[in-house]
């Protein structure tokens, strides 16, 4: 399979959304380890995060998805050689 401009363009995202969300995380743990009351803030923003994360992993699925369809064919052929 061909990665197209709209795979490199949703990886690109889930890959963004993915390092914001480990670096909520990262944060999150930092300050309850040091015993901040903010920490809690954190929470919503980090659910914000995770959502984002999802809705561009499933995009990226979404899309991958057509590719398969298109490329099921060459699958098969090469399955039998
Ligand atoms: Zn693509």
């Amino acid at each position: 399979m061909e990665p197209c401009d709209d795979c490199t363009m949703l990886e690109h995202e889930l890959w963004r959304a993915s390092d914001h969300y480990v670096g909520l995380i990262v944060q999150h743990d930092q300050m309850m380890r040091d015993g901040k009351p903010e920490a809690s803030t954190l929470d919503i923003t980090i659910k914000r995060a995770r959502r984002r994360r999802n809705a561009a992993a499933r995009l990226l699925l979404a899309h991958r998805g057509t590719h398969e369809d298109l490329s099921l064919p060459k699958t098969i052929t090469a399955g039998q050689l």
